[in-house]
C-alpha cells in the first residue's frame, strides 16, 4: 500500500447501467472496494444483504442518521438511501481505493465531504434507453419507472459538477468499463497522488 486510497463516486440516472459498470470495474482490481449503501427499499429478487445493500427498516435507518453513521442520505422515490461513513474512512485509511454508487445528489454531497474524490457520471448514449432498460429489468412498476425518469431529467442538470462523463452505449458495457478503468488508472498516476517519499525512493534507488 502506498498511502491513503482514492474515492471514486460513480453516479447517473437510474437505468444508465451503473451497477453493471461498477461490477465490471470491481472485477478488474482487488485494490478497489465497494462501499455498500444502506436503504429502506425492500430487496429485489437476487439482492443480498451486505453485498448489494444493507436493508434496514425506516426506524433503524433513522436511528443510524441520528447516530451520524451516514456521510450522506437521500430520500429517493419514497425510500431512504445512505452512504455509511465508517467503511469509507477506514478503507481509504487502509490504503484501498473505494467505489461508491449514490444517486446524483448524494454523489455531490460525498464529493463535498471528500474534495479529493473523483466523480464520474454515467449516461446512456440515448436518454430514451433509460426507459427501455428500466422496463426490461421488470423490477419497478410503471409508476415507479415514470418517477425514476422524471428524477433522471433533474439529475442530468448537475452533470457539469462531475469530473468525468462515461457514455454507456447500448450493449457495449465492456467499452464503458474500459473507460472507467482508464479513469482509475490515470487518477492513480496524477503527480499529486505520489507522496514525496515514493519519488525520493526512485531517485535514491540504485
Ligand atoms: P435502486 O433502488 O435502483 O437500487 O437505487 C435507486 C437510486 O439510489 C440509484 O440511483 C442509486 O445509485 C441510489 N443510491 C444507492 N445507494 C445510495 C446512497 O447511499 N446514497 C444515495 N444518495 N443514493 C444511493
Amino acid at each position: 500500500m502506498t498511502g491513503p486510497g482514492l474515492l471514486f463516486v460513480v453516479s447517473g440516472p437510474s437505468g444508465a447501467g451503473k451497477d453493471t459498470l461498477v461490477d465490471g470495474l470491481l472485477r478488474s482490481s482487488s485494490a478497489l472496494k465497494y462501499s455498500v449503501s444502506a436503504t429502506t427499499r425492500p430487496p429485489r429478487e437476487g439482492e443480498r444483504e451486505g453485498e448489494d445493500y444493507f436493508f434496514l427498516t425506516r426506524a433503524a435507518f433513522e436511528e443510524g442518521m441520528r447516530e451520524g453513521e451516514f456521510l450522506e442520505t437521500r430520500e429517493y422515490n419514497g425510500n431512504l438511501y445512505g452512504t455509511p461513513r465508517g467503511f469509507i474512512k477506514q478503507t481509504l485509511a487502509a490504503g484501498y481505493d473505494v467505489v461508491a454508487k449514490p444517486e446524483v445528489n448524494g454523489a455531490l454531497r460525498v464529493k463535498a465531504a471528500f474534495p479529493d474524490a473523483v466523480s464520474i457520471f454515467i449516461l446512456p448514449d440515448k436518454f430514451a434507453d433509460l426507459r427501455r432498460r428500466l422496463e426490461a429489468r421488470r423490477t419497478e412498476t410503471n409508476a415507479e419507472i415514470a418517477a425514476r425518469l422524471a428524477i433522471a431529467h433533474e439529475e442530468v442538470k448537475s452533470i457539469r459538477s462531475f469530473d468525468y462523463l462515461v457514455i454507456n452505449a447500448n450493449e457495449q458495457y465492456e467499452a464503458a468499463i474500459a473507460d472507467l478503468r482508464a479513469i482509475v488508472r490515470a487518477e492513480k498516476l496524477r503527480i499529486h497522488r505520489y507522496n514525496d517519499g515514493r519519488i525520493q525512493a526512485i531517485v535514491t534507488a540504485s
